[in-house]
């Protein structure tokens, strides 16, 4: 019986050892979740690296036999792939770029060679286990180039391919030197997926462009084949989130916190460390918005939860020195013995602690320079069971354009975004209530269950069609 193959850089679950014992810790993240009912059934499978690194074959062997227990199977790489293909050529060269930094991408033909290497030791993989008439759902930047790679090998498969970050325009996007490469990976899917229909048209002009291939209501006509491009704005698991809210552990900890917290109004922001997040103008927003409006000083707190990620790599250590350094200087300019203007948090939360801040903070402060979604803000607003609240977006989130009840900013205007904070920290209720349940209604509609069946509805269409079309 044809199966359901998912591939991802990660499985949705981190192996961890202590004394000699393995053990196995699922994953938070949406797509887990969003999939998780998906790769557990029949004999579906999830493949992908477990999250360390493991060289002795007799704890290698161990490991595959645990995790096709439960549908996983690992892709094992070397401390070198791990820096050169996932640090190096993903997330220095592609992250930037995608996320319209390109002066921050290392283009180096010794970690393209890795790259290439890796996604065929992951095809490699896939092949292994995958019979002639099995769908392959390959995801995001780290395996651009396995589509094809998997298509040259099982050439009847039905391959989807889903891009979690941005798609940038083609001026950026052509700065890269393997840029006909990676197209030429990402066409052998039989359906290419992004967050927003504007990354859709940019991955489409590229191709047009550098490949060659016009395409038509996002089909695209390669000598050989058809394949579709379109696009699927990633929900979240609604439920899960709004429950959490309810429970009445996480109102306890929401009454603990805004009692130490000492202030009127607290705004909220959460993310990675990443300067595609806009931290640090966010921060200068913030104080900038002290300093114009002083009559909130000592009645507004920027609770400020920054979790540690990729801290190998030179430029995020940099940003967090700058993060640190920005922080401290706010607060010794405005704080008071009882209160500060900003509270930092550098580490990550559990669901509940994260739930209890959303249902905490007045003002939901989201201002990415660019994100190919960004699940925070859904999150938040999820999380609002009484409706009130204000969500602060950038323009630059995909989700902004699902969510147009939110005040919508320009991150690089300091100025609006002093604004937005005056207005969302004065709205009245009602309007406040208003905006929420209106993103409410579609949050709880288009959340992760739907993405999943939209996806792979659209990509059983395209195997039908692609007949029809022969
Ligand atoms: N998150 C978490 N613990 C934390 C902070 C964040 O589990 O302490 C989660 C958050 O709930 C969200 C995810 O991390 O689901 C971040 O996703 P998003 O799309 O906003 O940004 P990304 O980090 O993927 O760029």
């Amino acid at each position: 019986m044809a199966k359901l193959i998912i591939v991802s850089n990660r499985l949705p679950v981190k192996l961890q050892e202590k004394d000699g014992q393995l053990s196995y810790q699922a994953s938070e993240g949406g797509l887990a979740t969003g999939l998780g009912s998906f790769y557990k059934k029949e004999n579906n499978l999830w493949i992908g690296w477990p999250g360390q690194v493991v060289s002795e074959e007799d704890k290698q062997e161990r490991i595959i036999d645990d995790l096709n227990k439960e549908n996983m199977h690992p892709v094992f790489l070397t401390e070198t792939e791990i820096k050169e293909f996932y640090e190096g050529f993903s997330n220095e060269t592609l992250w930037p770029t995608f996320h319209y930094f390109s002066q921050y991408a290392v283009y180096s033909q010794q970690l393209w060679e890795t790259y290439v290497k890796v996604n065929q030791k992951y095809c490699d993989e896939v092949v292994k286990q995958a019979g002639p008439e099995d769908t392959i759902w390959v995801h995001d930047y780290q395996l651009l180039l396995l589509p094809s790679m998997l298509r040259e090998k099982l050439p009847d498969s039905t391959i989807g391919f889903f891009q979690h970050i941005p798609f940038p325009s083609y001026e950026v996007f052509r700065l890269l030197p393997w840029r006909k490469e990676l197209l030429e990976g990402m066409l052998g899917s039989d359906l290419v997926g992004f967050h927003t229909y504007d990354d859709m048209r940019h991955f489409l002009s590229s191709v047009n462009r550098i490949v060659g291939y016009g395409s038509t209501h996002g089909w695209i006509n390669t000598p050989t084949r058809s394949l579709l491009v379109d696009s699927f704005p990633m929900g979240i698991d609604y439920d899960k989130y709004a429950g959490t809210a309810a429970l009445e552990e996480v109102k306890r900890r929401e009454n603990v916190y805004r009692g130490n917290l000492n202030a009127e109004k607290v705004i909220l922001s959460i993310d990675r460390l990443d300067y595609s997040k806009g931290i640090a103008q966010r921060l200068e927003a913030f104080e900038k918005f002290l300093e114009k409006y002083p009559e909130f000083q000592q009645k507004v707190t920027l609770l400020m939860l920054v979790v540690p990620s990729r801290d190998a790599v030179e430029k995020y250590k940099e940003l967090k020195e700058e993060v640190d350094e920005l922080v401290g200087r706010i607060n010794g300019k405005y704080s008071r013995i009882s209160w500060n203007p900003i509270q930092y948090f550098y580490r990550s939360y559990p669901l509940e602690t994260l739930s209890a801040f959303y249902r905490m903070a007045d003002v939901g402060l989201v201002t990415p320079m660019r994100d190919g979604m960004n699940l925070v803000c859904k999150e938040f607003v999820a999380s609002k069971l009484d409706q009130k609240g204000v969500l602060i977006l950038s323009e630059m989130a995909g989700a902004s354009k699902e969510l147009s009840d939110a005040i919508l900013i320009n991150p690089n205007d300091i100025n609006q975004m002093v604004e937005a904070l005056h207005q969302a920290l004065t709205m009245p209720e009602e309007e406040q209530i208003t905006h929420m349940r209106n993103m409410q209604t579609s949050l709880q509609r288009y959340n992760i269950h739907h993405w999943v069946s939209m996806f792979m509805d659209r990509l059983s269409y395209v195997k039908i069609k692609q007949l029809s079309l022969a």
